[in-house]
């Protein structure tokens, strides 16, 4: 959940999977034109066609995910939050530090890209149909980065809005308030004490409770 000055992966727009996906297309293309001039590439192009299918998938529901996520946390964050999930399978070779992050800029402001770790992202996707510990974890986590997003570098801080604000992204993808609430007093109780003091703050608490 740190924040860094230069990342393995930043935001990329063309994941491998698109590229893929739209490669695979390009064969499919070619190998029926050849096939109607009388070449036999239909099988192969039919195969093509196959994995471009497969491919754009992956990277349809990824981007799909990372929309829902983005959407939820800007709304609480009050500022575009892009989340980038880390990518299936060619982005998992990457090294990953910690569960999310958020690099700063060289002019020492925030990022608007949240990188998170691929558990991170389906975990807190799976949110609110999968009511785990995992799944609101992976929720306060996104909250985390986005708190970082807003502008503010400092772990405690960050730390402490998160715990103050995960109800309301756990709201904004689905649950009802007091589960969510019910959620974010469990994290205050369960998660926070357990976390080093560089994110622990004095007196962080849920306002009403
Ligand atoms: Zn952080």
């Amino acid at each position: 959940m740190g924040s860094a000055v230069t990342g393995a992966w930043h935001h990329r727009a063309m994941t491998v999977w698109a590229v893929l996906a739209l490669g695979f297309a390009a064969a499919f293309v070619a190998a029926m034109v050849a096939a109607a001039r009388g070449r036999s590439t239909k099988f192969v192009g039919s195969l093509a066609g196959l994995i471009a299918l497969a491919c754009g998938w992956v990277w349809w529901s990824d981007a799909r995910m990372e929309a829902r996520l983005s959407q939820a946390a800007s709304a609480v964050a009050g500022v575009q939050v892009h989340v980038d999930c880390q990518e299936l399978f060619f982005g998992e070779w990457m090294p990953t530090r910690g569960a999310g992050r958020v690099d700063a800029r060289d002019d020492g402001s925030m990022d608007d890209v949240a990188h998170l770790d691929r558990k991170i992202c389906t975990a807190a996707a799976s949110w609110p149909e999968d009511d785990t510990d995992d799944a609101y974890t992976a929720v306060h986590v996104l909250t985390h980065e986005a708190g970082h997003v807003r502008g503010e570098a400092n772990e405690a801080a960050t730390e402490c809005w998160a715990v103050q604000n995960s109800a309301r992204v756990a709201e904004a993808l689905g649950a009802s308030r007091p589960r969510s609430e019910r959620r974010a007093q469990w994290y205050l109780r369960a998660v926070f004490p357990r976390m080093s003091s560089t994110y622990r703050g004095d007196g962080c608490t849920i306002s009403g409770s």
